[in-house]
């Protein structure tokens, strides 16, 4: 390393660093794009849209296979190879590569097919699902298992075709280690459900029940993130019909929610969840920018971080404490008559439902393991498209007890299959479980975290964040970067260990 360190770095690694920093152009320019989208375009807007995105998509994987690219990682590689793993440039190589050799194996016409196809696979779950019929959507969906087997045809080294797919959400990751851990999962959640489930519950205990005019929920929404970290200078709040949080650059933090009127937790939460993935983008360090590390370890990383603020800490008792006292000042008369118990009881309620996005922490993951089920199934080839609804319903049955009554509220509930986004769910689970992995570690180095928040004093907790999860961009594959901030792999028991006490804490199962 210290003879590397001497040396100039080689001529190529500048013109490395000039295409990336244009595919990273590309990359913000797209998030952009699609922010607009799905906030403030007009309607008519979508189809010229379409063709805006394409035409980016295109240019991208353009330059990503460019041999001109190949020819300059070749170069660099046995130079990169000398120097420390951690190495920000070592990183960028070997990342780069990655990047190159997988777009490389996939012909530019399976890649058009994939983008056309998501367009009309997403029109026609939109329809199926207004009108309830999966006979609308039967044959996009088929259309759509028969790319991803194309897709995955072309990693014949790959050990399972699931792992393909994967991979472009949780890099390194595989089917054989997924299995088991699913498998443990459903054993251990399905009795604690059993115990927790409230069949007369309202949804967060009702707590957040009442009437909130639009605009105050805004500015509770505004003030309380603002104590958490949002800054004015820095980030956006909009509304959007699927909340998500994008950062098209340095500077830049854009977050969503939406709003019901009868219903103040509908779009408190969800705004806690995508400040998570906003502080997490907001953490990335500069020194990234315009590199093809300015980026997450992995969607699961990312969704560590939006569970952490949503659940973990927003759904525990000193941050509900806090919490009471500052939406009593925020939202006067809507929360009188609440205690700091009643919330923490209130936001922890258990109810079995069909919507994946509208069910609580502790069947959450019964929800993903169903969907883990059967993208796998598919794509084994032990499960037909016209198959599915039936399997879907009888998962449901099996593994949440509920009787699904319409395929809109089964098969039809998420967008994911219809755009093609196969190995995708399970990376909601990573997060949920990588969440109390850190969560149990920071704990650990905090030993006082419990009062800060009680307090509403976030910094620390921020920071620690920031040192081991969102400074490292996407330097360190998913797994390494968990078991550098926790010293652990990635295991199921801390989330299960933490679920439990917490339902006990809350009064919600026996001691
Ligand atoms: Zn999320």
């Amino acid at each position: 390393m210290a003879v590397a360190d001497r040396e100039a770095p080689p001529h190529e690694l500048g013109e490395l660093r000039e295409r990336l920093a244009e595919l990273a152009d590309l990359r913000g320019i797209e998030q952009m794009l699609s922010w607009d989208q799905n906030t403030f375009m007009p309607p008519g807007g979508a189809e010229t849209r379409a063709e805006h995105m394409a035409t980016i998509e295109r240019l991208y994987h353009h330059g990503m296979v460019d041999p001109t690219l190949g020819r300059l990682l070749d170069a660099l590689e046995p130079w990169a190879a000398d120097r420390d793993d951690d190495d920000d440039d070592a990183a960028l190589v070997r990342w780069a590569r990655r990047d190159h050799d997988k777009a490389t194996c996939v012909p530019a016409r399976l890649i058009e097919d994939m983008a056309r196809e998501a367009a009309r696979g997403y029109s026609a779950w939109l329809q199926a699902r207004a009108t309830g019929e999966f006979s609308h959507f039967r044959d996009a969906l088929a259309r759509q298992v028969e790319l991803r087997h194309a897709y995955a045809a072309c990693f014949p080294d790959a050990e399972h075709p699931y792992d393909v797919l994967l991979d472009d959400y949780e890099p390194g990751e595989t089917t054989g280690r997924l299995r088991p851990l699913f498998t443990a999962l459903v054993a251990e959640l399905q009795p604690l459900v059993q115990d927790a489930a409230d069949a007369g519950a309202e949804p967060n205990g009702g707590v957040f029940t009442g009437r909130f005019g639009l605009a105050d929920q805004r500015r509770a929404i505004l003030a309380i993130l603002g104590d958490m970290g949002f800054e004015e200078e820095t980030w956006r709040l909009d509304p959007s019909p699927h909340p998500f949080a994008q950062s098209p650059g340095v500077g830049d933090v854009r977050i969503t929610t939406r709003y019901r009127e009868d219903d103040f937790a509908y779009a408190f939460y969800s705004a806690l969840h995508e400040f998570g993935h906003g502080l997490y983008d907001a953490g990335l360090p500069v020194t990234l920018r315009r590199t093809n590390l300015r980026d997450c370890a992995s969607l699961g990383v990312h969704e560590s971080q939006s569970r952490l603020w949503e659940n973990v800490i927003g759904r525990g008792r000193p941050y509900c404490n806090w919490l009471l006292g500052r939406l009593q000042e925020l939202l006067p008369g809507c929360f009188d008559g609440v205690d700091g118990a009643g919330l923490y009881r209130g936001v922890n309620t258990v109810r079995r439902s069909f919507i994946r996005t509208e069910s609580d922490e502790t069947t959450y993951n019964l929800h993903i393991a169903l969907r883990f089920e059967l993208e796998l199934a598919l794509l084994e080839g032990r499960l037909e498209v016209d198959d599915l609804p039936a399997a879907w319903n009888a998962g449901m049955s099996r593994l949440l007890g509920v009787e699904v009554a319409s395929d809109a509220v089964g098969v039809l509930q998420d967008v994911h299959w219809s755009i093609g986004s196969f190995g995708y769910f399970p990376t909601y689970t990573l997060g949920n479980l990588m969440s109390a992995q850190l969560w149990e570690r920071l704990r650990t180095d905090l030993s006082d975290v419990d009062e800060q928040l009680e307090r509403g004093d976030f910094g620390q907790l921020r920071d620690w964040l920031g040192e081991h999860v969102h400074r490292h961009g996407r330097k360190l594959a998913p797994r390494e970067l968990l078991r550098r901030a926790t010293g652990e792999e990635l295991r199921a028991e801390p989330f299960l260990a933490y679920l439990r006490a917490k339902l006990t804490d809350a009064g919600i199962t026996p001691a």
